[in-house]
């Protein structure tokens, strides 16, 4: 009996285009064996070089996650489905003082107040509620649109962009006149159109590990509308760390996903995706294009749930991934555990504070300085030449530890600020590297053509 292999769209290119593949297999292993055997070009996409499933990969049989069945073992009984998720880029909240309702309120919340899972005690703390959405394009349009007409008290947004042509089939905050206005400014004109009772807040910047965690801790719920692997792991980050339930939606082309990650007890997503695709592999939006409608769908499920949060009512997205495909017009979901490995949100976490997310997703192009750059960096430098070498001239402010002695002096290098190893000629520095990454320094970079490099182009 065949299985019915479920392909998401970013991997349909990689297999004939086709939604859903019929492949044999005793097991999960057999049945991506076979089908990666028909299509082989999904093969470096699914696995990688060791043979072993991508971590941004997660393969499910039913709604169930095979890490937490018998992983590739898992066996597969005739009517089961395989679904492969990949990752794309596209709890409670604290119980709010309940704030009084105005009589011009209570007229245009009066459908809310009749519904008892809203009510007069649901709309009170909607009113005294401080949502955070970070970004004000295609699914921070929606979500603030129905957040501010919902009565939301005050809602926070963070962007640093300015309105473009291209964005108007779907980021339905901005009007064509709005071109060339930074979104900030008319996301807050059409909110207080809509609905002038609510606060909004304007942060204007780029979200980045120095600013996240202040931004953030004056929020109670935050809405991830971020279009990038960075910041979305940003986010989920600073989210854990200030213990905020982080709405999560992400779209790609005609397909999208919702949850709430980072509740007390909940998955964060990180236990979903432990670490980013490598650059190129997943397209971004402006690459693989995508349906103007989806995240309006999308952005209007964070409105839900966000809303659902603070008012404390029904079952939310916390445990479940919900995937939407417009194209064959399905809602299905997913379990999500909360995997006590993580390396934020497990039992013995390893990231304790914010990282440099665009390094931790683009390691290849991130692991060199130039001579040049260097200038720039406030970088603890290390110099792991022999002292013969050292001797003979070495980069102001170096200190000196050469590479056979690294592995038993890692205590002396900083762990909470960027590193930078350097060598003669850039090979034993790269070495050092591989010791320092493998020993947890993700802030470790080397100099390219290490100090021969540095005295040439030095100025
Ligand atoms: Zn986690």
């Amino acid at each position: 009996m065949p299985t019915t292999v479920f392909i998401p769209t970013p991997l349909r290119p990689y297999a004939n285009k086709s939604a859903r593949v019929e492949v044999e297999g005793r097991t999960v292993g057999e049945a991506l064996e076979n089908l990666t055997r028909t299509h082989d070009r999904l093969r470096e996409h699914l696995y990688n070089e060791n043979g072993k499933l991508r971590s941004f990969v997660n393969v499910y049989v039913n709604d169930s996650d095979i890490r937490y069945l018998e992983k590739e073992d898992t066996p597969l009984k005739p009517e089961d489905t395989i679904t492969i998720v990949p990752s794309v880029a596209g709890g409670a909240a604290a119980e709010a003082a309940a704030a009084p309702l105005t009589n011009e309120e209570i007229r245009r919340y009066s459908r809310h107040l009749i519904m008892p899972e809203v009510g007069l005690e649901g709309q009170r703390k909607l009113k005294a509620a401080r949502v955070l959405c970070i970004g004000a394009g295609g699914l921070g349009s929606p979500a603030t649109l129905y957040l501010a007409a919902a009565g939301v008290g005050t809602i926070g947004l963070v962007d640093f962009d300015v309105v473009d042509f291209s964005n108007l089939q779907r980021q339905i905050l901005h009007s064509t006149a709005d071109v060339g206005r930074p979104k900030l400014e008319s996301a807050a004109e059409r909110l207080t159109g809509i609905n002038p009772g609510v606060r909004i807040e304007t942060h204007e910047a780029a979200l980045n590990s120095s600013n996240a965690l202040d931004i953030l801790q004056n929020y109670e719920v935050i809405v991830d509308g971020t279009d990038n692997f960075p910041t979305r792991y940003l986010v989920n980050d600073a989210c854990v760390l200030l213990g905020k339930p982080n709405v999560y939606g992400s779209i790609f082309r005609f397909e999208g996903q919702a949850s709430i990650f980072a509740a007390p007890d909940g998955p964060c997503y990180r236990c979903l995706y432990a670490e980013p695709p490598p650059p190129g592999l997943v397209p971004s939006c402006a690459e693989g294009g995508v349906l103007g409608v989806l995240p309006g769908v999308v952005g209007t499920i964070q409105a839900t749930e966000a809303i659902k949060l603070l008012a404390a009512a029904g079952e939310t997205l916390i445990g479940r991934l919900l995937l939407f495909d417009a194209l064959r017009m399905s809602f299905r979901q997913m379990k999500l555990r909360k995997d006590p490995n993580c390396a934020i949100c497990g039992a013995h976490p390893t990231i304790t504070q914010l990282i440099d997310y665009e390094q931790f997703c683009n390691p290849a192009t991130a692991i060199e300085v130039s001579a040049s750059q260097l200038a720039g960096l406030d970088a603890a430098l290390i110099d792991v030449r022999e002292p013969y070498e050292f001797a003979g001239g070495a980069i102001d402010g170096a200190t000196l530890i050469p590479l056979g002695t690294l592995p038993l002096r890692l205590h002396e290098v900083p762990r909470d600020r960027d590193v930078v190893v350097y060598c003669q000629s850039g090979s034993r520095s790269a070495r050092a590297l591989e010791i320092l990454r493998g020993a947890g320094f993700s802030r470790a970079r080397h100099l390219r053509g290490g100090y021969a490099a540095w005295l040439r182009e030095r100025v």
